[in-house]
């Protein structure tokens, strides 16, 4: 039986988009949900891995020993193959610090002038790890594969969602509705293999 410390997940993030993303994912389960501000935990671990599985697991262990409770943490970056992966784990420091969501998709689309559209193949990849404090350690992968459009286009989502061409809906990832991209998206992708995880681990100590 799992311990009632073990019945609260602590999903780390502080990112509004992503509590409701994850709260509507992971109903149904017999967890309660939390988060780090309502854990009261201003813990900032250092992102120092060299891949965004290093970089989940790094702060999923970090947050489960600070709260002691079954940790969620995920991790994402986007990849273009003729940049030899980058922005890749720099992602959301691609442009330096105090750097906008739209300057980072700018320096891409600099970076990538002149690169045909054959050639700019790239994916969203997201890792969560699940981490029991001093146990077991688990992680899930999502991937989806795009093209980095020569403009951007739409309104929605974040990121570099306005320039992530979506070949297989023939739209940018920030032309799609929320609840479509919430549904598709590399980060729902690794959350629902990491759904099937937690549901494992529970049944496991139950
Ligand atoms: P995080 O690890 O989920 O915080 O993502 C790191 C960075 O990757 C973000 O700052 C964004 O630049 C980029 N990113 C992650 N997920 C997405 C997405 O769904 N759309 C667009 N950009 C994303």
């Amino acid at each position: 039986m799992l311990g009632e410390r073990m019945r609260k997940l602590l999903v780390a993030t502080r990112n509004r988009g992503k509590v409701r993303e994850y709260q509507e994912l992971l109903r149904g389960l017999l967890l309660e949900l939390t988060w780090l501000d309502a854990e009261g935990i201003s813990l900032e671990p250092e992102e120092t891995g060299t891949t965004c599985a290093e970089n989940a697991v790094l702060k999923a262990q970090a947050y489960a020993a600070a709260s002691g409770l079954l940790t969620w943490a995920d991790d994402s970056a986007l990849e273009v193959d003729t940049l030899g992966g980058a922005p890749g784990v720099h992602s959301s420091r691609y442009a330096g610090a105090g750097a906008s969501d739209d300057d980072r998709y700018r320096l891409l689309l600099r970076n990538l002038e002149g690169v045909p559209w054959e050639k700019r193949t790239a994916r969203f990849r997201c890792v969560v790890a699940i981490v029991e404090p001093g146990g077991a350690l688990r992680t899930a992968e999502g991937t989806y594969e795009g093209i980095v459009a020569f403009s951007p286009r739409g309104d929605n989502g974040f990121g570099y969602d306005p320039v992530f061409y979506l070949p297989d809906r023939q739209c940018t990832m920030a032309e799609l509705a929320p609840a479509v991209k919430n549904q598709i998206s590399h980060r729902a992708r690794a959350a629902r293999a990491a759904r099937d995880i937690l549901v494992e681990m529970l049944g496991d100590r139950e």
